[in-house]
């Protein structure tokens, strides 16, 4: 997975997730070079092991920010998905 913004792989220990689905995470990556954050939808494969990275938005949310904001605002990971396949 790579930054959107300066095209450098995220390290692992950029990737926090902050949903975790059975067929797709939202995930909170924060790059290590640029500073940038971006929140992600990874749908998992279920045939193989490559997980596709399907959408990212760009946030200036910390992974602990994003976490509350789900928990709050009546977004679910399910509903982004949504938006994901309208504007497909
Ligand atoms: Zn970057």
């Amino acid at each position: 997975m790579n930054c959107s913004i300066c095209g450098k792989k995220y390290g692992k220990q950029s990737i926090k997730v902050v949903q975790n689905k059975k067929d797709a995470m939202l995930v909170h990556v924060n790059c290590d070079f640029c500073q940038s954050a971006s929140l992600a939808v990874i749908k998992k494969s279920l045939q193989n092991n490559d997980n596709m990275v399907t959408l990212g938005i760009l946030t200036d949310l910390d992974y602990e920010e994003a976490c509350n904001v789900l928990r709050r605002e009546p977004i679910s990971l399910n509903e982004v998905l949504d938006l994901y396949n309208q504007v497909k």
